[in-house]
């Protein structure tokens, strides 16, 4: 990738920007989602109040495909729990995602906006935390002071109503087609050079697609686990998941000077259904990071329970 040195200025002009934004500014923003004195455990109630009931056929064949996953219903009413009990409320807690640019990723993101406020986005393609170091670093400076933050993260897959895994119905849309269209394009890509057909290509580190130039280089290691794999569909997210969680977990890492009074990092894999149906989620990891930036402590059981 090649640019300018005005370009180069422009991008410096606007990192420096955005470490200016204070957390009075982010309470300005979220100011109408934060009004009110309702708990996050009776935002969650209201939030999913609006959202369809479970489907018995829908959840039967999520769970017979995913083993481990949960409604987003149920995951977000337990998360919301368990991290009150540790103090998270939705005036003191900021929300930073790392999920796909894909709008049906935005469910789960939505849902929580509604209870903690806008979220700050360190996600792109397939979910890969591209904001990095310094959009960490930016969005831990605006956790409220003493306060915390909830960082989800994972990829994403699709399956439609009769079970094809890596597809989709989209609303409006007859075509009921890739879901994660970013993850099955970077999986075609690895097929092509594990099975041969790849093709020679001027157009490396393209600025104007460098994200999925990125997942296609992070997917590389997964070359003989999908090939090896039963269902490749439903491999590629794990496998794009344990790539992510390295990354995530060494930005974190990098940047843990900057935790407030916690961090709670939930990730996994989030499975999206058709319109009328409820999104899942397979919880992977929910950690608890402490003021010093250490692990203190795993949830996960007590999402499962
Ligand atoms: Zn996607």
């Amino acid at each position: 990738m090649k640019l300018s040195l005005a370009s180069l200025a422009l991008l410096a002009a606007s990192a420096s920007a955005f470490t200016a934004v204070t957390p009075a500014g982010r309470a300005s923003t979220s100011l109408n989602i934060l009004a009110g004195t309702q708990s996050a455990t009776e935002r969650v109630a209201n939030v999913m109040a609006a959202r369809p009931e479970e489907n018995e056929a829908i959840d039967a064949l999520v769970k017979k495909n995913f083993p481990g996953a949960i409604s987003n219903k149920a995951m977000e009413t337990k998360i919301a729990s368990i991290l009150e009990a540790k103090g998270f409320t939705p005036a003191n807690t900021l929300l930073c995602t790392s999920l796909c640019c894909d709008e049906l990723a935005r469910n789960l993101e939505d849902d929580l906006n509604k209870v903690y406020g806008h979220n700050f986005n360190l996600g792109g393609l397939s979910g890969f935390p591209f904001a990095g170091n310094t959009g960490f670093g930016a969005m831990s400076a605006h956790v409220p002071d003493d306060g915390f933050c909830l960082l989800v993260h994972g990829p994403h897959v699709g399956i439609s109503k009769d079970g094809v895994i890596g597809k989709v119905e989209r609303s409006g849309i007859a075509l009921v087609d890739n879901c994660c269209g970013s993850a099955i394009a970077a999986s075609n890509y690895l097929k092509g050079i594990t099975d041969g057909g790849a093709k020679i290509t001027t157009k490396l580190q393209q600025f104007s697609d460098f994200q999925q130039g990125a997942v296609q280089e992070l997917i590389l290691p997964h070359g003989k686990r999908l090939n090896d794999a039963d269902n490749r569909m439903k491999e590629l997210p794990y496998a794009l998941y344990d790539s992510q969680d390295i990354l995530v977990r060494d930005i974190i890492n990098g940047g843990k000077g900057g935790i407030k009074q916690g961090l709670a990092l939930l990730s996994g894999i989030q499975i999206n259904t058709g319109p009328d149906t409820l999104d899942y989620f397979h919880p992977l990891r929910f950690d608890y990071y402490d003021a010093d930036g250490n692990v203190v402590e795993s949830m996960i059981d007590e999402l499962s329970s």
